[in-house]
């Protein structure tokens, strides 16, 4: 439905094609960017990603020639707009995997979707007697909201933990499961260990026991193909930002009688059929969760940015961001005083956290930014996760497609400069 913006043909991923960065490079104005005098490096990708061309030009062209509030007037500006915001959740259902448009809910990005989830589904749903199982690596986003939610209904939180070499320990979960289990909430990748997590497994188990499960999917959806249906997922929560698209849009999926069966959780316009100075009756699927004005331009934005992804194929992406974290790690574990964390490279997205002896995490941010380089310092919203690896901060390097194996040589160049300018700091 609608009519399309001036996207990117997007052919399927079926095939797996080997990545060329340079191909798609040009597309990001930023790239070209010089950081004091030298080319930008950006490595910082797990926190946010930079936007090609194309998504800024969908926006333009709504904001400049379609734009009018959506769903609301009888005119040519707000049908154009409608139709572009509508037709930006077909092309959500179909990066997900074919689900309907019923399931698909525009947020505010992962942590409202979640909160979504925690205040609607969880204050129906949730008492004093249940446990809701997180994992000792989840981001703040999937941990606050049901820290929040127990704290007003008095139900309990259990922490699967992770083994030393940063996987979940499934047996433990395994053995953590009981009928009190009302809800697992797990990330699909962990955004400081790299960790791919065994969702499909983990599904499986918790629904034998009788769990839903909702998957922080930040930092999966933006690098690999996804089918949730293949999942059985209960609910799943993403963001526009990490995946080339603007900031201010995420997707809460839902499986429909679920969604159907909860009430609304943000009230205003928009989200209902009637109201009377006695009440309200809330609209059907999707707008009863989507009060306001929602963010249109932003929802069409990503819907670019999900045609720029599928036409450079997600599943190349994958296993391009595979071979840099390999390279990564092979060149930096070769480092002396260079201590990595997480799984080996094989078994983990491009997302590469480390610490150098002797050099605070932020001191190493500070030191590469001088080479132009952008990485990560502090907790990564993981605080939780650094308690349980002893360290207070580390330094993350992670990756998109259009990073290059030249880019990883410099990084791990410049770690090198950062340890002999406090080597000789310390002699002083
Ligand atoms: N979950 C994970 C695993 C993340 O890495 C992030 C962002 O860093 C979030 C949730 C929060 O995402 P958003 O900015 O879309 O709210």
């Amino acid at each position: 439905m609608g009519e399309s913006t001036s996207r990117t043909d997007a052919p399927s991923d079926q095939q797996t094609q080997p990545l060329n960065p340079d191909r798609w490079r040009s597309d990001f104005p930023i790239l070209a960017k010089q950081i004091h005098k030298l080319p930008l490096v950006y490595l910082d990708n797990a926190a946010t990603t930079q936007k090609p061309r194309q998504v800024l030009a969908a926006m333009d062209e709504l904001y400049e020639s379609k734009y009018a509030n959506v769903h609301r007037g009888i005119h040519v500006l707000s049908e154009e707009s409608t139709d572009l915001f509508e037709a930006a959740r077909d092309t959500v259902c179909r990066l997900l995997g074919g689900i309907s448009r019923e399931e698909v809910i525009f947020t505010r990005g992962t942590t409202e979707a979640i909160n979504l989830v925690a205040r609607s589904w969880g204050d129906k749903n949730i008492t004093e007697d249940d446990e809701i199982l997180l994992t000792e690596m989840e981001h703040h986003a999937n941990i606050v909201p049901w820290q929040q939610l127990a704290a007003r209904t008095g139900a309990s939180i259990r922490w699967i933990p992770i083994t030393d070499d940063g996987h979940l320990d499934l047996e433990a979960f395994n053995t953590m499961l009981s009928p009190r289990t009302k809800l697992v909430a797990v990330t699909a990748v962990s955004n400081v260990l790299g960790t791919i997590n065994p969702i499909e497994q983990i599904i499986t188990t918790a629904h034998a026991a009788g769990a839903l499960v909702l998957i922080d999917a930040a930092q999966s959806i933006p690098h690999t193909p996804t089918d949730v249906r293949v999942w059985d997922a209960d609910f799943v929560a993403f963001g526009g930002h990490k995946m080339l698209g603007p900031t201010g849009i995420g997707v809460l999926y839902g499986k429909r009688q679920l969604l159907e069966s909860m009430p609304p959780f943000v009230g205003g316009g928009g989200m209902i059929r009637r109201v009377r100075k006695e009440g309200f009756e809330a609209a059907d699927l999707p707008d009863k969760f989507e009060a306001g004005t929602p963010p249109f331009v932003e929802a069409v934005g990503l819907a670019a940015a999900i045609d720029y992804l599928q036409s450079v194929g997600l599943e190349s992406i994958a296993d391009y961001e595979q071979q840099l974290a390999t390279l990564a790690i092979d060149r930096l574990s070769a480092i002396e005083g260079v201590d990595i964390f997480g799984p080996p490279a094989a078994e983990r997205a491009g997302i590469v956290s480390f610490q150098i002896e002797g050099v605070h995490a932020h001191d190493v941010a500070q030191i590469l930014d001088r080479y132009g380089i952008a990485i990560r310092a502090g907790h990564h919203c993981a605080m939780p996760l650094h308690l349980r690896l002893g360290a207070p901060a580390t330094a993350r390097a992670s990756f998109y497609f259009y990073n290059t194996p030249a880019e990883i040589e410099a990084l791990a160049e410049a770690i090198e400069e950062t340890q002999k300018v406090f080597r000789k700091n310390r002699k002083k």
